[in-house]
């Protein structure tokens, strides 16, 4: 069994105290690995090799240079992808397919970020007779990124990618669940040329590690993506030194299906924006708003989906692997059994196959019809796959259904009729809006984030490049 240790300045370190974590397979309950427990000290270490990198080789380079370096690792890490497919599949349970599609997201990311490094310009501005005035973007200096479990292959390359590109020096803090592949690309850009403490990476607990990171005074941006919950003490901890936050927290994002949608495009999007990687996805679409006349229609037809779902271990490569860890399973059937209390219908559900480890972290997928949109199943963020259906008779109706939970992710809209697309399209409070389709996190060049509580910043697509940079206005008289 593999003991992974932290990475800092291009060196690998155990942990100051010399304490490890347990990782566990959630496919099967087996023992992993073992991760450093890094703690405070060893976040300081980070911290101090990041800041020195930004007056080292790191920060002597180029935005060209920098580019080209994240181009190189990109292509390092799709030379790597069936270790790291392997390495996800086992450390946080999804799918081969779904493991591979994320390896090859965090390749792009790299590549568009490599591309986009020298793109980045400021203005000249119109100012006073005697004077030019310009604009130029500057690195924040050291940015820390606190990332999640569910995608974390994903997340690192938006953060990460656009950071290094604008020349920030960054420590990464994944969580404690998802650790290794963010450990194997620390060995991978270190491989292909990315100069010391450019990259740092401490493994711990959220609440060790993470908040050393979130209360640092010696860091100038943070990027969170994780639970409401954890990203409020996160911002809350940042504001004490003035620090900048990126928070891409939870949602309770909503696909609504008019009458005259295609449903045969339709309902294979409605269903997978669901089940993807088990339901743990920041944009997952876990409601579905139907307009009444369809509304049996589209249920019979979701059902049919939901039965033939197959739920087993990643190995398998079904449909659905695991959830992440036995806690999150717990959470998950917690509300499912709030749903059994309060009498909600279960219109389906998928199956767990039969020879899936017992000590694995299986649920099958549910799918929960006419819930009432008060319900705590169609207002609070589940993180698995658990899907609730409900009727609409009118447009201001589904408008208000959609806008009705504190979130504000994505919105997804099924209708061929123009002006209701771009009318629903302008009314909804999200982030991103997708018309007759649903892209779950969907696309590298797309700009990301979200409204009321799913948070504020935009990660992803160029606009990224923006947040990870600090704006400086120079002011020249030359009479
Ligand atoms: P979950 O509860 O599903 O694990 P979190 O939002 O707590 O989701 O986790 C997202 C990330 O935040 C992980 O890297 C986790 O370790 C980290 N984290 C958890 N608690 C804290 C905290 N108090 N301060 C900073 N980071 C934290």
């Amino acid at each position: 069994m593999k003991t992974y240790r932290n990475f800092i300045a291009n060196e690998w370190r155990d942990a100051v105290d010399g304490e490890h974590i347990a990782v566990r397979n959630p496919s099967t309950g087996e023992e992993l690995a073992r991760l450093a427990r890094g703690r405070r000290e060893d976040v300081d270490l980070a911290v101090r090799a990041a800041r020195q990198a930004l007056s080292g080789e790191w920060g002597r380079l180029t935005a060209t240079e920098r580019g080209r370096i994240l181009t190189r690792i990109g292509a390092g890490v799709l030379k790597n992808i069936d270790l790291l497919t392997e390495i996800e599949a086992r450390d946080v349970g999804k799918p081969l397919t779904q493991a591979r599609a994320d390896v090859v997201a965090l390749a792009r990311y790299l590549e568009f970020y490599g591309a986009s490094a020298d793109k980045v310009h400021g203005d000249t501005i119109p100012y006073q007779n005697g004077f030019t005035v310009l604009t130029i973007y500057e690195p924040h200096g050291v940015t820390g990124h606190i990332i999640p479990w569910n995608y974390p292959m994903q997340i690192l390359g938006r953060s990460l990618g656009a950071a290094l590109a604008m020349g920030n020096a960054a420590v990464v803090k994944p969580a404690e669940e998802a650790c290794l592949t963010i450990l194997e690309f620390a060995r991978i850009a270190q491989e292909e040329g990315l100069p010391a403490g450019a990259l740092n990476i401490v493994t711990g607990f959220g609440a060790e590690a993470g908040a050393a990171l979130s209360e640092h005074t010696d860091i100038n941006h943070i990027s969170f993506t994780g639970s409401a919950r954890t990203g409020e003490m996160v911002q809350t901890a940042a504001a004490k030194n003035a620090v900048p936050v990126t928070l891409e927290l939870g949602g309770k994002s909503a696909q609504v299906v008019f009458a005259d949608a295609d449903l045969d495009r339709a309902v294979p999007f409605l269903v997978n924006a669901g089940i993807q990687n088990a339901g743990q996805t920041c944009s997952a679409s876990s409601r579905i708003l139907v307009e009444r006349s369809v509304y049996e229609d589209v249920i019979a037809r979701m059902s049919e989906k939901y039965r033939a779902l197959k739920v087993g271990p990643a190995e398998s490569d079904l449909s659905v692997g695991p959830v992440v860890s036995q806690r999150q399973k717990a959470i998950i059937e917690d509300f499912l059994g709030v749903a059994r209390k309060d009498g909600l219908t279960v219109a389906a559900q998928g199956t767990i196959v039969p020879d899936a480890p017992a000590d694995g972290a299986y649920v099958a997928p549910t799918l929960l019809r006419d819930v009432p949109p008060d319900h705590r199943l169609a207002q609070e963020e589940i993180f698995g796959p658990v899907q609730v259906i409900m009727p609409f008779d009118s447009e201001e109706e589904a408008l208000a259904l959609a806008n009705g939970t504190p979130y504000g992710l994505v919105c997804g809209i099924w209708t061929n009729d123009g002006g209701r697309q771009l009318r629903m399209a302008r009314a909804a409070q999200a982030g991103q809006v997708f018309i007759n389709n649903y892209g779950a996190g969907g696309g590298v060049e797309l700009p990301f984030g979200g409204v009321k509580k799913s948070g504020h910043g935009r990660e992803k697509g160029f606009e990224a490049l923006y947040g990870f940079a600090s704006m400086k206005t120079i002011s020249i008289f030359h009479g």
